[in-house]
């Protein structure tokens, strides 16, 4: 595995590689759902880029961008260990030479996709995320590039991001890798105590305690979601952000009869945390 540092020593290296190729974007500190990616590359794809870079642009100024997890060293053999074929880890100066000009000119996705859930309370975030992705499918051309459903709203911005800009590439999605409790891996997870991991699991438990009572045909959306929030409301250290059902292709509100063929999103605080999840109904 190749490590580079600079958009010359990637670009020069990947000219003589086989297609397809696929691009990994990580924020690092990599663990089992990065893997489940890369595994998913791996038997798809010649050529595996990963990149790890921790986008400045999609924190917001009282977000953990200093704290966020980096582990660079164990990044790399986990990554050599999969066979990957090149790490991409590049400086901020190298990604962004003018970061004050970048902020001015970033990408805007629809509205209909940024408005809400996450881009509701962390606003900027997906037109960062926009922004890097662009700059990073422009610097690798990859042929397909692989992301994780537990960024579920994250998907919609990146096929914008292909349709809108026309860059022949496919995207990936795969499948949220949880822990044995349910809890959905997170890089953030390590800022997590014991006591904090085991509350926790208890947000992936109330989206299937929603999913069911959808699914009994008992219960509208709402009261099911209604009911969800009254099982989390057991564990006050669990501070709800959002718990909302969303329309598959459009992310519009669904109606409230609907029993099948939707998302259900949830962000919650534990502590400092904010952790997302979500679960198809
Ligand atoms: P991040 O490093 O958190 O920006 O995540 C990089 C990619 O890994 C994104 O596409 C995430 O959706 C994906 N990812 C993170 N956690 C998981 C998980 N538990 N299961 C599946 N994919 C994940």
């Amino acid at each position: 595995m190749k490590v580079c540092k600079t958009i010359k020593e990637i670009q020069d290296s990947l000219k003589s590689e086989e297609q397809p190729i696929a691009l990994i974007p990580t924020m690092g500190a990599l663990h089992k759902g990065h893997i489940s990616l890369i595994e998913k590359a791996k038997s798809e794809c010649k050529t595996v880029v990963v990149y790890v870079y921790v986008n400045p642009l999609q924190f917001s100024p009282n977000e953990d961008f200093n704290s966020y997890p980096r582990d660079i060293e164990s990044d790399i053999e986990t990554c050599k260990g999969l066979g990957v074929d090149f790490l991409f880890t590049p400086e901020s100066s190298e990604v962004f030479p003018d970061i004050e000009k970048e902020k001015k000119e970033v990408i805007t996705p629809p509205h209909n996709f940024t408005s809400l859930l996450c881009g509701k309370s962390r606003k900027g975030h997906f037109e960062g995320v926009a922004t890097v992705l662009k700059r990073f499918f422009e610097i690798i051309g990859p042929d397909k590039v692989y992301f994780g459903e537990k960024d579920r709203q994250q998907l919609y911005i990146v096929q914008w991001l292909i349709d809108e800009f026309k860059f022949p590439i496919e995207l990936v999605s795969c499948p949220i890798v949880r822990d044995i409790s349910g809890l959905a891996l997170s890089s953030r997870n390590s800022y997590l105590n014991d006591d904090q991991i085991e509350t926790a699991a208890r947000i992936y438990k109330a989206l299937e305690i929603g999913k069911v009572n959808i699914h009994s045909g008992i219960f509208t959306v709402k009261k099911a979601l209604l009911e969800s929030l009254v099982y989390l409301s057991n564990y006050p250290e669990v501070k709800v952000e959002y718990l909302e059902a969303r329309d598959k292709d459009s992310l519009k509100e669904v109606d409230n009869d609907k029993k099948h063929d939707f998302y259900v999103f949830i962000a919650a605080k534990i502590g400092n945390v904010r952790l997302i999840d979500n679960i198809e109904v």
